[in-house]
């Protein structure tokens, strides 16, 4: 089985994104644990307008008046190109 690709931040291009949700919210996120940018599920991972595009994890969480947690939980759901592919069907 080959080994699938990880998407690496569009943005600081220093670590690989990964699905995470946080423990105040009901909602499942794309994050870069490097950077703190987030993206939504389902939008695509490029590094383009902030608030449109992508968000900032702090003031994401702000929004949602919480704030933002982080647990190790964030390093177990990497992002793969794969999964990219089949979001687009
Ligand atoms: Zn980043």
């Amino acid at each position: 089985m080959p080994d699938k690709k990880r998407i690496i931040c569009p943005r600081c291009e220093q670590d690989y994104l990964y699905y995470y949700k946080p423990d105040t919210i009901n909602e499942t996120i794309i994050l870069c644990p490097e950077c703190d940018a987030v993206w939504m599920l389902g939008k695509p991972l490029v590094y383009g307008v902030y608030n449109i595009d992508f968000y900032d994890y702090t003031k994401f969480m702000q929004n949602r008046n919480t704030e933002p947690t982080w647990n190790k939980r964030i390093y177990e759901s990497p992002v793969y190109e794969d999964d990219l592919k089949d979001d687009d069907v």
